[in-house]
């Protein structure tokens, strides 16, 4: 039983005393965005209300306040996922950006014939830029698939490995399914060929602290509105090597050391990656939603959603006809899963009618969804906001929509 104080915690988050149709809100659809408490809107609010000024470049006082918040919220990030340096830690404007400038970079480093590895759990984010980066270079993509509880099948990866291998990606947590996938083993067999390995933390970051040293991943990246931040800001962790040794993404103020019309030289890490004014709020602001989620602290919300999902697995399954996608043993509070052959827009639909907000469709995972031969899922994902009571709202508004649709 949880030690947490869920009905104090959930009073941090305005919006979850609103009504939606009528009904109060249950909201379930946290692995497409979370909610953010007072804590951090009052940051957004201070930002723009007490010193909201361009970084990095002003002599004056504001510009000094806003530089200097910033770079706290890069230590707090630091810290947060164990880098070494917080030279090591790039803001983005989330996942996709990170993984994006990562691909990017790999355009000079690999040619023909070499080969890069996805996992068949990706979300569309960790495919296509791959897909594109092999477009670019004349490198080929391999999958490592995965088995019907949706978990990888580590033999065939270990199979697929070899000296061509350059690259390898991967999410933490699967979007679709909640799967935790095995990255430490994935890391280290990636290793042992010379690959370098990215890991999609964007499912990860709102449940799991991950430990980027003791991991020995050499990329990380998180967007900061699946873990109580705001949307448009996020984390690449690179190691100091590998940052190093990439070719900028983008050219413009900020990032070079010197221009002449001859030659630009670069400056030196993160800034060498942050060109032109960056999200400067949301940065302070993703540095708060981690200080307000390690206030909570991470084991006890990894717990407390435990015990939710276990509790919702057990109630969604006294519903007639339904079936759960993604049974791995691991797996976050992630609940996808559909009732008989009614289409899952349709389940969704009419619990929207109740105030219960879930995602419907593919998940931007449609490899995954192809693999079930199902065109999509209902997807339920808890917080550490949500109660036992909202778990009860969705089993019963699941059971009026089936007998409904049926
Ligand atoms: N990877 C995974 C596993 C995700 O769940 C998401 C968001 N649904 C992304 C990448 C993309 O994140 P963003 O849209 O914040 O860039």
């Amino acid at each position: 039983k949880t030690t947490l104080d869920i009905q104090t915690i959930r009073k941090d988050f305005p919006i979850l005393s609103r009504t939606v149709n009528g009904q109060p809100l249950v909201y379930l659809d946290n692995a497409a965005t979370s909610q953010t408490p007072k804590q951090v809107l009052d940051v957004i609010v201070d930002y723009y209300s007490g010193y909201n000024a361009n970084i990095h470049r002003g002599v004056h006082t504001l510009s000094q306040e806003a530089t200097d918040k910033y770079e706290q919220a890069r230590a707090t990030i630091q810290h947060h996922f164990n880098a070494k340096f917080a030279h090591e830690i790039i803001f983005t404007a989330g996942t996709t950006h990170g993984i994006n400038l990562v691909a990017n970079g790999f355009s000079s480093l690999l040619k023909k014939g070499d080969e890069i590895i996805v996992s068949a759990l990706e979300h569309h984010s960790n495919i296509v830029p791959w897909q594109m980066l092999c477009e670019r270079t004349g490198a080929v993509l391999k999958v490592i698939p995965m088995n019907l509880n949706g978990e990888l099948e580590l033999d065939a990866y270990y199979e697929l490995l070899s000296n061509k291998t350059k690259l390898v990606f991967c999410n933490h947590v699967s979007n679709a399914l909640g799967t935790v996938n095995p990255i430490k083993e994935i890391i280290n067999a990636a290793h042992n060929v010379g690959a370098a390995v990215l890991i999609d933390g964007a499912q990860a970051a709102p449940h799991i602290k991950a430990d980027v040293q003791a991991l020995g991943v050499d990329f990380y990246v998180v967007s900061a509105h699946k873990m109580c931040g705001p949307t448009g800001a996020g984390m690449l962790y690179g190691k100091e090597e590998w940052l190093n040794k990439l070719p900028p993404y983008q050219g413009g103020g900020e990032m070079i050391a010197e221009v002449t019309f001859d030659k630009t030289t670069y400056a030196d890490l993160p800034h060498k990656f942050e060109a032109g004014t960056p999200n400067i709020c949301g940065g302070i602001a993703f540095g708060a939603a981690l200080d307000y989620m390690n206030a909570i602290g991470f084991s006890a919300i990894a717990d407390y959603e435990h015990e939710l999902l276990v509790y919702a697995t057990t109630q969604l399954l006294t519903v007639d006809g339904l079936k759960i996608y993604g049974t791995a043993l691991e797996k976050t509070s992630v609940i996808s899963f559909n009732a008989g052959s009614i289409h899952p827009y349709d389940i969704g639909s009419i619990l929207d009618k109740l105030g219960i907000a879930v995602r419907t469709g593919h998940h931007c995972a449609q490899p995954i969804m192809d693999f079930y031969a199902i065109p999509g899922t209902v997807r339920a994902s808890f917080s550490f906001y949500n109660t036992k009571e909202e778990v009860d709202t969705l089993v019963a508004g699941v059971k009026r929509a089936v007998a409904m649709l049926q």
